[in-house]
């Protein structure tokens, strides 16, 4: 048995990238692809965010040069771009995939309208949420955790490089450890970072459980799904 019916998978742009320093990588796709697809023929609906930092993040104007509100929209055109690579990796698995835009681009996405995307994942397609939240000044954690609750995801999970939330960084303090769970309001008061204010914010506000789990292990999202303890939740 598993444990949940609906879940939104949030991945950042850099865990395209895999071993490269810009792009993305063909091999992580296809990894991901697949470890997506173990969990799809058990059932499980899945929902997808993906981030665009492998390819521009818009945050940094003094850097770029460029205006925070111009630059987040290229942003967010950066998560189209990934969505598409993920949609061409699905499918070659043999999955059924639709890609919802925040933005209006008809020829390569559906917009984004919700009781379509639902119905989509009841169908057993995989719907991939591209550019964010349509919103500059967000993230895609923000999208994450906002389609998730809008869709009834039972969970957001967050997979990244890292196997969970630390009592603090395991890479410069080396009596730090892992937590199995953790509460909203520990993580508050600990100041533990698990996502931005508004993402954390709103998965607090609407009781939607977090879990951040090491998406790189291979097998790591099935076992997860079938309620072993991988990664850490917050709840
Ligand atoms: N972005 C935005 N609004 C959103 C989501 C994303 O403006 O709702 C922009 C923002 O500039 C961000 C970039 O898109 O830096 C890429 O997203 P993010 O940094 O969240 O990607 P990740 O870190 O997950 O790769």
């Amino acid at each position: 048995m598993h444990k949940y019916k609906r879940i939104l998978l949030k991945l950042s742009g850099e865990s395209l990238m895999g071993d490269k320093n810009f792009g993305m990588d063909s091999d992580v796709i296809s990894q991901y692809a697949k470890e997506i697809k173990s969990v799809t023929d058990l059932g499980i609906e899945v929902a997808l965010v993906i981030g665009g930092g492998n390819i521009y993040r818009g945050m940094n104007e003094a850097e770029t040069g460029i205006e925070r509100a111009h630059g987040d929209y290229m942003g967010m055109l950066a998560t189209v771009i990934n969505g598409m690579a993920l949609q061409a990796g699905l499918e070659k698995v043999g999955l059924f995939t639709r890609l919802q835009s925040a933005i209006k681009m008809e020829q390569i996405a559906e917009p984004y309208i919700r009781r379509r995307a639902i119905r989509h994942l009841e169908k057993g397609r995989i719907v991939i949420f591209g550019a964010g939240t349509g919103n500059p000044y967000f993230t895609t954690d923000t999208a994450g955790s906002l389609r998730a609750i809008e869709i009834n995801a039972d969970v957001i999970l967050k997979g990244t490089r890292v196997d969970g939330v630390y009592t603090a960084d395991p890479e410069k303090d080396s009596t730090a450890t892992k937590y199995d769970e953790v509460t909203y309001q520990e993580c508050l008061t600990k100041n533990l970072r698990i996502m931005d204010m508004t993402a954390f914010t709103l998965c607090m506000e609407n009781s939607l459980p977090i879990i951040v789990f090491d998406m790189n292990r291979e097998g790591n999202l099935k076992r997860l799904v079938e309620g072993e303890k991988v990664g850490t939740l917050i709840h």
